[in-house]
Parts: C-alpha cells; sequence; structure tokens
C-alpha cells in the first residue's frame, strides 16, 4: 500500500470519527473525577455481542474499584471482515467495544499474560503525556514472539516479512522488549496497519496533553501461533472522544506472500514476489571463510596440504583465512596443483 493510499485511508477514518460523534453526549464530565491515588478504574461491557451495542445506554454514575481487567477478546474471527488487500478496516462503526465512562485521565498500563502456548492476549492502557517514552529504545532482537520466521522476500519494503510488532506502541509507553507487550507481525501489519494509529494517538497526546485509552487485542484462531490481525480501539478522554475515537482491524498480512497462520510459515503467492532467503545462503556459502597458505612473492594462494607449501620460502608464506573472493580481488591467483 502506498503512503498517499494510507493517508487517504486514515483521513477518512478520522473524518469518520469526527462525522459519527464518538463522545456520549450524558456522559457527565463528573464522573471521570477521581482522587489522586486510587487505583484508575475501567468498566467492561457486560456483553460484546456485536448486535448489542448501545451507544445510548445510561454512563455509570461512579467508578467502582478496579475488578482484575477483563482481557476477553470483544470479537472473534468469524464476526470480523476477510483480508481483501487493504491494511485495515472498521469494524463495529468505528466506535471502540469498551465502555469509557468513569476512567479518570491517570495513565495506566495493562498486559494479559502469555497463554499456555506463549501467545500474546489484550494489552490495554490509558495513554498520556506522562506515559510518553523519555530515553532512547533499546534492542528487541532477542524476543521471539510465537509465529516468528527470519524470511525475506524482495517484494516487501525492508525485505524482512515479519516485524515484532508492540501491540501498545513504543512511542506511547516505552514499553520496549516486554514479551507481552509483542507479537509477530508482517511489515504491512507493523506500518500500514498499526503505525498510523499510533503515530494518530502519540500526535494528539502532544498537541492536547489528553489522554487515550488505548486497547489492542490479537485475534488468534484456535491454537494457530500467528495472529490473523489485531483490533485495535481508541478513544480520547477529556473530550469524550471528539479528537480520537476508532475501532479497527488490522490484518496481520502482507501482499504478495502467503502465509500459514498455524505456524507462521510462510511462500511466495506471486510471481512478482521472490523469497530472498535461500540466496542469502548461497551468498554466504560463496563468502565463507576458509584456510589458505599464501605465496606473498609468486601471489598465488594454496590449501594448507598442498605439496607446493612445504617448498616454499618461509619468507614469502603467510597464512590467510578468507574468502577465495577476497585473495583473487587482492590480485591472488589459485594455484595450478591444489586448486583451492
Ligand atoms: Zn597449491
Amino acid at each position: 500500500m502506498t503512503d498517499q493510499l494510507t493517508a487517504g485511508l486514515m483521513a477518512l477514518v478520522l473524518s469518520f470519527s469526527l462525522l459519527s460523534g464518538c463522545s456520549s453526549s450524558d456522559a457527565g464530565s463528573a464522573s471521570t473525577a477521581h482522587p489522586a491515588g486510587v487505583q484508575p478504574s475501567f468498566t467492561f461491557q457486560s456483553s460484546y455481542d456485536l448486535s448489542s451495542q448501545s451507544p445510548d445506554s445510561p454512563p455509570s454514575t461512579q467508578a467502582e474499584a478496579l475488578p482484575s481487567p477483563d482481557f476477553d477478546t470483544p470479537v472473534q474471527l468469524p464476526q470480523l471482515p476477510s483480508y481483501t488487500g487493504d491494511a485495515y478496516i472498521a469494524v463495529n462503526g468505528n466506535i471502540p467495544y469498551f465502555d469509557p465512562t468513569g476512567l479518570s485521565s491517570v495513565s495506566f498500563e495493562y498486559y494479559s499474560p502469555r497463554d499456555p502456548l506463549g501467545r500474546c492476549g489484550t494489552a490495554y492502557a490509558c495513554v498520556g503525556p506522562d506515559s510518553l517514552p523519555t530515553e532512547e529504545r533499546g534492542s528487541i532482537g532477542q524476543v521471539k514472539p510465537t509465529g516468528w520466521h527470519t524470511v525475506k522476500y524482495d517484494c516487501v519494503d525492508g525485505k524482512y516479512l515479519y516485524n515484532r510488532c508492540h501491540l501498545i506502541g513504543y512511542q506511547l509507553t516505552g514499553e520496549n522488549a516486554n514479551e507481552d507487550n509483542l507479537i509477530t507481525g508482517t511489515r504491512s501489519l507493523n506500518i500500514d496497519g498499526m503505525l498510523p494509529f499510533e503515530n494518530l494517538v502519540a500526535d494528539y497526546i502532544k498537541e492536547t496533553g489528553n489522554h487515550v485509552v488505548y486497547r489492542v487485542t490479537p485475534i488468534f484462531e484456535e491454537d494457530n501461533l500467528l495472529a490473523n490481525g489485531v483490533l485495535m480501539e481508541g478513544y480520547s478522554l477529556e473530550d469524550e472522544g471528539a479528537g480520537i475515537c476508532y475501532c479497527v482491524y488490522a490484518y496481520n498480512a502482507q501482499p504478495g506472500v502467503e502465509i500459514d497462520y498455524s505456524t507462521g510459515e510462510s511462500r511466495a503467492s506471486s510471481p512478482s514476489c521472490l523469497q530472498v532467503s535461500l540466496q542469502v545462503q548461497a551468498d554466504s556459502l560463496e563468502q565463507k571463510q576458509i584456510d589458505y597458505i599464501l605465496n606473498t612473492n609468486s601471489k598465488k594462494f594454496h590449501i594448507p596440504t598442498c605439496s607446493s607449501v612445504e617448498q616454499m620460502n618461509e619468507q614469502n608464506k603467510q597464512a590467510y583465512t578468507g574468502s577465495r573472493e577476497d585473495l583473487i580481488a587482492q590480485g591472488y591467483s589459485p594455484c595450478g596443483r591444489c586448486h583451492p
């Protein structure tokens, strides 16, 4: 997907959220007041049934003590539209499934514990100016989320099919190598599906100083190790959704590549897309480091057991470890007896 198209879709989502007006008309601002130090509270909907969504349900008057967060997946895969090439699509009328009523503008973060298969669950946060990272980002290369494969295709931007995708973007919380917050995601999911919403929220927080309720739920089918996609929900608290309000499903797919979601294995599905990992292997074989003996006078190189090596003047003899190509590039030629 081109940046232009992504930008266009973002504008569409934005204008939709503005037009549809996520803000609940009768949610009094008094209900969001919270004494300092009180555990932030969040009320989950009792039912996530898509058809029972009612924007006019009465707001709860007071926030109760926080129950342990309910990480039930708000939608299941069959309820979500199939991938048709768009990086994401609005669902539930672009209205988050969660009910932000009673939430105070206090930043918090929750990450579901990983399940017995090692898979991440819902990550859920209230992000604001105080949650934004202040330190430089470190390395996450050591984390191998479920379904991880290091594989490259020449049709993928940056070549690598998979990225380590933060559920809640690093730029919002500074959570970096938290394994409960990292899934295996395609380049397209990371850059075209999730990043636009992370940027949107980060920009909004920086401009307004407001808080955004931010929830990301990876959607796995049965025991699959790779998520089919992520549900992303966002809602700005202080202005009751006027600035940020969206509910989208972003696809863990990659144009030109066919993915087996049970394992994360993949293959090129288009003739214009080639897997490059095999070529990389071939290249590295050619570049293999090999022991040679050089004659610095004759500019010949030999394998160490060549009979010519014994006859060589010690002054001209030099051990060398490296590739054949490098030696030839340095002006050496292979011995005609041992054919290195
Ligand atoms: Zn030789």
